[in-house]
């Protein structure tokens, strides 16, 4: 696909080299633009097109790259962003952009506003270049719980890009942007850029505003970025980042330094190995993946050390009640009058017509959530599903406390395979299975990262998961830095 197009149209440059360029004016940013909307428009052309994007907002990039190329002519600065196209995953509320969650319920949804961190990231310079693919409500771990159809992995079109910011991944990972922004309610981050080879930073909870971010479960979602280098990450994160009047959970935190922790270096780390996530289960080549970035971060002058998170057995069952149940209540307002499409034409009464906008709106999966959620919540099972869930929850976040008291940062693998072939999944639970690794880090609101540290024997990315304490996403780049230098890996797919 992207065979064809030309190698020197910037489009394989790091976020933070694209904005150095438009700044000194070897490139401009309507250059940048017309490359990516040429590789999207030639991927689109492909039988097996990846389908990262639902909608690529061509002339609103074009018009706002004119403007940024105009004000450089002026000798202003457009911010540290300046002209880097970017791609958002559809669960962010763009004004002027259609943004539907990759759900029938909400075709045709313009919003009025922008949610806070695409404002951010628009002030600091960068594009809306358009909105990618996610699974319905970010509910899923393949991206194939999409209305408009699955996406494909640039590294293996037969298989999964990884999910639930399945299009956000592969289009950073197969040069169709220059950054992306996605959500991690239980991994949706993290995993999808192990699996197509990508750097992904899920914040601290509340290190970004959620206003803006279509709610799925509200204690749990986290917007992050998604890029092809571990300074990508940092940058947006810096740029996103930071306390906002429209959500109360923002957390009033100095901004995070997190270029200038870069590199740090990995002399005196302590870094703990959670022996929970390193038990059977996980693919051998995985694992062998991760362990070459363990010596890598050794090599550079860290010391693992083992740690113990007991009660990480208990995250999948404890996730798969309270992102539920968060959901239930969330998603009650498509109710096809104050949101969401009305579906049917038979509205003989009121119930009738939320039957029918919801039924046809919402997909299986969205409706299972839904329903597991709702009978979680009924009074009678309230103390024997949420609340249990909630105090075990409160114990996974103690098993951490107690960790870092030790160590610095926490190294394990993100999920316990590499990107699975599309319609593999022959059951629900084998999804929720899949995310085992990276539940608990949302639980206890930590950051997590995951940076790209090897592959497999057939070619495919394997990512390693980072933890970290509480609002410190420094140490994280600053491992994850080590580890991408040390890996040098090739990042571009075939
Ligand atoms: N796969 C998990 C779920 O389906 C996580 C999704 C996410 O992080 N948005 O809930």
């Amino acid at each position: 696909m992207t065979a064809a197009a030309p190698d020197d149209d910037g489009c394989w440059l790091s976020a933070a080299e694209q904005a150095r360029q438009v700044k000194a004016g070897a490139r401009t940013a309507r250059a940048l633009v017309d490359g990516y909307l040429a590789r999207i428009a030639a991927d689109d052309r492909d039988p097996r097109r990846l389908g990262a994007y639902l909608h690529v907002d061509a002339d609103g990039a074009r018009a706002r790259a004119d403007a940024i190329d105009a004000a450089i002519a002026r000798g202003d600065d457009p911010g540290p962003l300046a002209g880097v196209p970017v791609a958002l995953k559809d669960v962010l509320v763009t004004e002027g952009v259609p943004t539907t969650a990759s759900s029938k319920i909400l075709a045709g949804w313009v919003p009025p506003y922008d949610g806070t961190a695409v404002a951010r990231l628009r002030a600091a310079g960068a594009i809306v270049l358009g909105k990618t693919s996610c699974d319905e409500f970010a509910m899923g771990s393949a991206n194939e719980h999409a209305a408009t159809g699955p996406v494909r992995n640039p590294w293996d079109r037969d298989r999964v890009p990884g999910g639930s910011s399945g299009g956000s991944a592969a289009a950073v990972a197969a040069g169709l942007c220059g950054a992306a922004l996605g959500t991690d309610t239980g991994g949706s981050i993290r995993q999808p850029a192990s699996f197509c080879g990508v750097v992904g930073l899920k914040p601290t909870y509340g290190r970004v505003s959620r206003y803006g971010a279509i709610a799925y479960a509200s204690s749990l979602d986290q917007i992050g970025p998604m890029a092809r280098t571990v300074e990508d990450v940092a940058l947006l994160t810096e740029i996103i980042a930071g306390v906002d009047p429209h959500d109360a959970t923002s957390i009033d935190a100095p901004a995070p330094a997190l270029r200038a922790a870069l590199d740090g270096g990995a002399r005196g780390l302590r870094v703990g190995l959670p022996e929970e996530y390193f038990a059977a289960g996980v693919d051998p080549e995985v694992a062998a993946a991760v362990e070459r970035a363990l010596a890598i971060l050794r090599d550079a002058g860290a010391e693992t050390v083992p740690v113990s998170l007991p009660h990480t057995r208990y995250a999948l069952a404890a996730y798969y009640v309270i992102a539920p149940a968060e959901a239930s209540s969330n998603l009650s307002r498509y109710d096809g009058v104050r949101f969401g499409r009305r579906g049917g034409d038979r509205q003989a009464s009121l119930l009738d017509m939320y039957r029918h906008s919801r039924g046809d709106g919402f997909g299986a999966e969205v409706k299972r959530r839904i329903m597991l959620g709702t009978f979680a919540l009924r009074s009678g099972y309230y103390d024997a599903y949420y609340k249990k869930a909630q105090q075990v929850r409160a114990l996974i976040a103690r098993d951490f406390t107690r960790a870092f008291d030790d160590v610095d940062v926490l190294a394990a693998p993100v999920a316990p395979t590499a990107a699975w072939r599309l319609g593999a999944m022959a059951h629900p639970i084998d999804e929720y299975r899949a995310d085992v690794l990276t539940l608990a880090c949302n639980l206890a609101g930590l950051p997590g990262l995951s940076v790209p540290c090897g592959f497999t024997g057939g070619g495919l990315p394997v990512g390693l998961q980072l933890l970290g304490r509480p609002l410190d996403e420094a140490t994280l780049v600053r491992a994850a830095r080590v580890v991408e230098r040390g890996a040098a890996i090739d990042r571009r797919p075939a």
